[in-house]
């Protein structure tokens, strides 16, 4: 169904990204492929329609459940691995028997994070890459939400990624809704950094136009034999703009109540609640910077420019702010796709990122 609010999985349920879909098959004919693009424009149903289309050896690790914390641990990182291999029919688990650091419970394999015997993830890819040879499979490790893993602590993931890119069969595929934080993450720019040179294909999944989001919704309601006039589903376009995961709520919504008016209110209060809600998830860490962050948005509800936003910050605190902190403060709001960069004019990402910071 397009109006499930749950990301897709079967390929029937996906509609269009035909494109990006083959951009990310033909991706994991190399080492690592960046998908990017906002939240909810359907990255991770990208993903997993293509883990049923593709028959490789797929680890799934979800850093989205890590949205939010003030960091995250070996251990986490650990346990999630953990989950992905348990996923797998039992005679693969049975090949990670006798690395250092794993042990098998009975039939569920158990990954150790403790000082001394820790399981060491260039191991893991090893042997992943070890079993999916011999399956004939392509390893593919899907870090969904990758942006997350800059607030992984005491430990570099960048050097075993790194090993295998040189070394191993494995290919990677990071999503990200904050596309410069994933930048940030991978460092391949930055010449100390273990990722430095390595060419990655890069695929951006973009909001619907206005013709693919009318047909999105019309088509949603037909497969449930619904009929909505036409102004109404337009209407929720002008609203709601393309991203799918809006256009799907609203369609989620309006199987339920039955009422364009309450369905497209209640798409636009729950979204504006959400984007608050990872708003504050951005702002831990952040909190002396809190005010200013808040100020900004207000400021670019409708665009604006950097002296926009330098000129609001020192009248609302009534002293000079330093140019290096206008521009840092403008560049994290960017970077983690709250305010997005049209030549001198920033604007918020989405509609409803928009509407989540009027007073
Ligand atoms: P992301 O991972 O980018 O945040 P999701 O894949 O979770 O986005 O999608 C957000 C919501 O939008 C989900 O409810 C999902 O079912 C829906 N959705 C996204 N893209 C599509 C699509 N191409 N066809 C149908 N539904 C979609
Ligand atoms: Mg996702």
């Amino acid at each position: 169904l397009l109006f499930d609010p749950r990301p897709k999985e079967d390929p029937r349920d996906l509609f269009d990204r035909e494109e990006e879909l083959k951009a990310l098959r033909s991706g994991i004919n190399y080492p690592v492929t960046l998908l990017l693009g906002l939240r909810r424009s359907g990255k991770s149903s990208i993903v997993k329609v293509l883990m049923r289309q593709e028959d490789a050896l797929w680890v799934y690790l979800d850093m989205r459940k890590f949205e939010g914390r003030a960091y995250i641990t070996y251990r986490d990182l650990v346990q999630e691995l953990e989950g992905a291999i348990n996923s797998w029919p039992e005679r693969l688990r049975q090949a990670f028997r006798g690395l250092r650091g794993v042990r098998l419970a009975g039939v569920e394999v158990r990954l150790s994070w403790g000082p001394g015997d820790r399981a060491e993830i260039s191991d893991v890819l090893e042997r992943l890459s070890e079993v999916a040879e011999e399956e004939g499979r392509r390893p593919v490790v899907v870090f969904d939400e990758s942006q997350e893993l800059r607030r992984l602590k005491g430990y570099d993931l960048l050097y075993p990624i790194a090993y295998a890119y040189d070394n191993l069969r494995v290919r990677f595929i990071f999503t990200g809704s904050e596309v410069g934080m994933v930048y940030r993450f991978l460092r391949l720019n930055d010449p100390g950094s273990p990722l430095y040179g390595r060419a990655v294909t890069e695929i951006n999944v973009g909001p619907f136009s206005r013709g693919l989001s009318l047909e999105f919704l019309r088509r949603g309601f037909e497969e449930v034999g619904m009929k909505v006039p036409e102004a109404e589903v337009e209407e929720a376009y002008d609203s709601l703009g393309g991203i799918p995961g809006w256009l799907t709520y609203y369609g989620f919504y309006y199987m339920q109540l039955r009422d364009h008016r309450e369905a497209l209110n209640k798409t636009i209060s729950t979204g504006v609640e959400l984007v608050r809600q990872e708003f504050r998830g951005f702002l831990v860490g952040r909190e002396a910077a809190r005010e200013r962050y808040y100020t900004i948005m207000e400021a670019c509800r409708e665009g604006c420019t950097w002296s926009d936003v330098k000129r609001a910050l020192e009248a609302r605190e009534g002293a000079r702010v330093d140019d290096k902190q206008v521009t840092l403060l403008i560049r994290n709001l960017v970077d983690a796709s709250f305010l997005t960069r049209e030549g001198d004019l920033y604007r918020p990402a989405d509609v409803l990122i928009r509407r989540a910071f009027q007073r």
